[in-house]
């Protein structure tokens, strides 16, 4: 074998994704070396990464650099045909200006529906529909963070086993509720979004609070209208001592673990059901590879009536003259603009701005700066219609496709679509992570086979296949979306479910602290 081929006479491939775009990527796993040539002649003039980009072509100094038929930047220099085209070669871009967008001027048609399927989901009382059952104990502040851990502990060993239909209990524990500035205007973000968790679909609407008793966020406020009592407070003066503030939160509990474990999964619509999709640890892959199959996978769901959220207002600004035509109507087209424009000035009075949310990571994986990463990332949202805009916490208001816009932080991003009411998280990971939910089963897609196979017992779904042309961006769609409904219906586990791996919740508190 000479030193210019690839191993195991792996023939060299790139990928181009639209015919106006003057770079590609280089497909084969581990990269290739220089003098590779592709068939169509193409050498490759030195080293190239897996993921990153080769000039297709000659690239003059301050040309457009073309990717998805869309500029990704500029070239800082000449490129010759060949060359490794890196970050340092390209200047980014000024975002897209939000004065003159067009909204809703380009709305999908509507695809004929697609019927025949359900899923075996817990339907509550206020109508949404669950995938999971679980008892959540709701906080109204950190302080108490450790005493209900213990308390979990003990409900696991000594109540748990007693009520068999349950799936689990959780914390639902944060950050907030002291030292934070209550009534700025601000603080409505947390605390919607701690007042929606309580209400996730997967937790049957039986709530309950722990809270201390001094701090500024009252436990009330996480209790919905008209529920029943539900609150325990550790300074209330009738409890003496530790063991009789978890022997109050046990007997609560226990209550409640009768009610839920009385939950059957009965076969529901499509209609009931709401994902939430997202990536993390993106690398040139991920708008190739995993980010179409979830987007084919997601206009699938939307044709069957199901709910997909898609989040990541970072990821999504540099591409936002591709979704305001898609608006359902001029509305949902300004809010979506209204999402962007507060992001920008939250950004702006932190002293950054979009360019931070690039990684190491995401560099080493071939992605230029965020407008690359951004073009791939909204390709999740396939090509239907965008039929509402929630802000930040929000709750589900209408079916269909939904941006609920929230931080690109994985853990932000999961928390604050849950509060928002999804009830399983597809997850698209070019880099690796071992990300998971305690609320909801989240289903890992990996944008590469390489990392799939590494991480087999972490991985749900190998969307590598499609660059190794094994499978189509179709074959795979379909998979996740067969996938997607046996997750729901609790006919399969997802790895991070296997193992238990939760990450914790992380609210999104963009007011003060004092
Ligand atoms: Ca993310």
């Amino acid at each position: 074998m000479s030193d210019h081929q690839p191993p195991r006479g792996d023939t060299p491939r790139y990928i181009r994704l639209h015919p106006q775009d003057n770079v590609a990527i280089v497909a084969n796993a581990f990269g290739l070396p220089a003098n590779s040539r592709f068939p169509d002649g193409l050498t490759l003039a030195e080293f190239v990464p897996q993921g990153h980009k080769v000039a297709l072509a000659d690239i003059g100094e301050g040309a457009p650099v073309m990717r998805y038929g869309e500029v990704i930047g500029h070239a800082a220099a000449f490129l010759p045909r060949g060359c490794w085209v890196d970050e340092a070669k390209i200047v980014m871009p000024e975002a897209p200006g939000m004065d003159e967008l067009e909204l809703a001027t380009r709305i999908p048609d509507a695809a004929p529906p697609l019927e025949g399927y359900t899923f075996e989901g817990y339907r509550n009382a206020d109508g949404t529909v669950g995938t999971k059952n679980i008892l959540a104990i709701s906080t109204s502040v950190q302080c108490v963070a450790g005493t209900l851990d213990f308390a979990i502990r003990k409900i696991r060993e000594e109540l748990l086993p007693r009520y068999p239909h349950v799936d689990d209990v959780i914390g639902l524990t944060h950050t907030y509720g002291c030292g934070v500035a209550i009534n700025a205007p601000m603080a409505s973000v947390p605390i919607r979004t701690l007042q929606n968790l309580a209400r996730n679909p997967n937790f049957g609407g039986e709530v309950m609070v722990v809270g201390l008793g001094c701090e500024k966020l009252a436990p009330e406020r996480l209790v919905p209208e008209g529920a029943p009592p539900s609150i325990m407070r550790m300074q209330d003066e009738a409890l003496h001592g530790f063991g009789a503030m978890i022997d109050e939160i046990m007997t609560m509990a226990e209550q409640r673990l009768a009610v839920l474990d009385k939950r059957r999964r009965e076969t529901c619509p499509l209609s009931d059901l709401v994902i939430g999709v997202q990536c993390g640890g993106s690398d040139a892959f991920s708008g190739v590879t995993a980010n179409p199959a979830v987007g084919f996978a997601s206009d699938l769901l939307v044709r069957a009536g199901a709910s997909v959220m898609f989040s990541e207002v970072t990821e999504v600004r540099d591409a936002i003259h591709l979704l305001t035509p898609r608006a359902v109507d001029q509305e949902v087209g300004r809010a979506l603009i209204r999402e962007m424009a507060w992001y920008d000035d939250y950004l702006e009075q932190g002293g950054a701005n979009r360019s931070a949310n690039t990684t190491p990571g995401n560099k080493k994986g071939g992605l230029a700066n965020i407008v690359e990463k951004a073009l791939g990332s909204i390709v999740k949202s396939g090509s239907c219609p965008i039929s509402d805009v929630l802000a930040p916490g929000e709750r589900l208001r209408r079916k269909g496709l939904i941006f609920a816009a929230t931080p690109a932080s994985d853990f932000i991003c999961g928390t604050l679509q849950l509060a928002s009411g999804i009830t399983l998280q597809v997850f698209t990971t070019g880099r690796g992570t071992p990300y998971g939910l305690a609320a909801a089963p989240v289903i890992k897609v990996a944008t590469r086979t390489e990392l799939a196979e590494r991480w087999s017992d972490l991985i749900d779904l190998d969307a590598g296949r499609i660059a190794d042309g094994k499978a189509t961006i179709d074959d795979i769609g379909w998979e996740l979306f067969h996938l997607i409904l046996d997750v729901a219906s609790g006919r399969k586990k997802p790895w991070s479910d296997k193992w238990g791996l939760h990450n914790a919740l992380a609210l999104f508190n963009p007011g003060p602290v004092t």
